[in-house]
């Protein structure tokens, strides 16, 4: 009994706090209406509960706190650095580490050193920034997830897989010359947060080896995917998260990260490598573009907190608490009737938004109109992912309606309590309860490309 109810409570507690406001409901209107009604451009002082991201918002311990007065700031072999490698290499093997400012960071050293003109890249639902640097450098992302990952409901273990028939098409299409390498990213974050078993990692593991490919871990909530593969993968319960964190590093030659997720810190990232020659190559490329190796654009104890991070994002109590907050919030929105994305994935909550304001069309934006209106309700911050953040196609200029069009509640990590998320749920059941008289939007300001982070709306007639 008491083990069962200890796994549910948070396992911390709390030793400093930060105030938070709800600003009076003409004060939201005026600061929505200052923010073109677009979420994304409203203060942070005037939001009561941020669920827009969980990158770089969690909140770090007193170890961690501690190891930025311990940080190194030698410029060159700073013992932080050699700290955050040797967690590195304990918990995920790579013997070659290259920190860098973020993932995004991580992803343009290893991918300019990679990829070339009309090169493809196959993968599970790329992540943006992934996407937009393989473009960026003249490659192609291909994605080849399985295809139950387009269903929101379908309740399967492991809806980040790849379809191991669609990559073999790939690989016999494109060969070893057109595929620098195939990228994981696991959990899927594009893909609603949902895991990759390790199963299916060895398999594209296999399967890329005999095609001479090489493989890439996107792995920002690589200790998220390990928590699911013990909970969910048979046979996988009896092996610790450390354990299973190196049978999945395993799969792959190299890795790059967003420290400011499962490493639960507000800045940084890395590449993690196994070869020697590849390392020599993006060395390079990473002093030139992020700062001198043992470094990569952090300070010293930046480092240092990546260090302590990494072992507290693959402690199994953590994983627990975290992976199951995004669980009850799921589950109690679900139980009060809202259109929730099934399975729950490991980092967000997803709204079906066309389920849940069916009577506006993609063009005339229901996530964002569905975000504005939980702003005006509730002081609470989500955010779309559907046809906005989908763009226009740039040859015909016409907005690309997304398969699911879904808003993001996004828990950051160690922040808020499960009193916290029972606010969610009252707030989000409240704009239910007024869904039928919900307008869609009209753009008043669009840019070109990433139009989700400056654009402005006005509200339909
Ligand atoms: C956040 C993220 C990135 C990019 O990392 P940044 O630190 O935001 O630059 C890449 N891949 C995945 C899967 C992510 O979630």
């Amino acid at each position: 009994m008491a083990d069962d109810v200890f796994s549910q409570i948070e396992p911390f507690k709390i030793k400093m706090v930060e105030p938070i406001n709800l600003p009076d409901k003409k004060d939201r209107i005026e600061h929505l209406n200052e923010a073109g009604l677009n979420v994304f451009l409203l203060r942070g002082e005037h939001i009561v509960i941020d669920l827009l991201t969980d990158s770089g918002t969690g909140a770090m311990s007193d170890r961690q706190w501690a190891g930025l007065m311990m940080g190194d700031e030698t410029y060159a072999g700073s013992r932080s650095f050699y700290k955050m490698e040797a967690a590195i290499q304990d918990i995920l093997g790579f013997k070659y580490v290259i920190p860098c400012h973020q993932g995004r960071g991580a992803e343009n050293v290893l991918h300019t050193s990679l990829i070339k003109d009309g090169d493809v890249i196959p993968g599970n639902t790329h992540f943006d920034t992934t996407k937009g640097h393989i473009e960026h450098k003249k490659g192609r992302a291909i994605d080849c997830t399985v295809k139950e990952a387009a269903d929101p409901y379908i309740d399967l273990p492991f809806k980040g897989n790849l379809d191991l028939e669609k990559l073999e098409s790939i690989y016999r299409e494109y060969g070893k010359e057109r595929i620098p390498f195939t990228v994981v990213t696991a959990t899927c974050n594009s893909g609603g947060g949902q895991p990759v078993s390790i199963e299916n990692m060895r398999a594209v593991k296999k399967l890329s080896e005999k095609y001479g490919i090489q493989v890439c871990l996107d792995g920002a909530r690589y200790a998220e995917n390990c928590y699911f593969i013990k909970m969910r993968e048979p046979g996988m319960d009896k092996y610790s998260i450390k354990e299973i964190s190196r049978m999945q590093a395993e799969c792959f030659d190299m890795m790059t990260m967003s420290s400011k997720k499962d490493a639960i810190v507000n800045i940084g990232g890395f590449i993690g490598l196994r070869d020697q020659e590849l390392y020599d190559k993006v060395k390079n490329l990473a002093i030139l573009f992020e700062g001198f190796v043992t470094y990569g654009g952090l300070a010293g104890r930046d480092l240092e907190a990546i260090a302590v991070g990494l072992y507290e994002g693959i402690q199994e109590e953590y994983l627990g608490y975290r992976i199951g907050q995004v669980k009850f919030l799921a589950e109690r929105l679900k139980e009060e009737g809202m259109p929730v994305m099934w399975p729950p994935g490991g980092h967000a909550v997803y709204l079906d938004m066309k389920k849940f304001l069916p009577h506006i069309g993609p063009e005339d934006l229901p996530g964002p109109a569905f975000c504005a209106e939980l702003y005006i309700e509730s002081g609470i911050r989500a955010v779309e992912i559907g046809t906005m953040l989908n763009g226009r196609d740039p040859e015909t200029g016409k907005n690309r309606p997304a398969k699911l069009e879904l808003v993001r509640l996004t828990i950051p990590r160690r922040v808020y309590t499960h009193r916290h998320m029972e606010y969610v749920v009252q707030s989000v059941k409240k704009v239910w309860e007024r869904k039928d008289a919900i307008k869609g939007m009209d753009f008043t300001y669009e840019a070109p490309v990433l139009r989700h982070f400056t654009a402005k709306f006005k509200w339909k007639n």
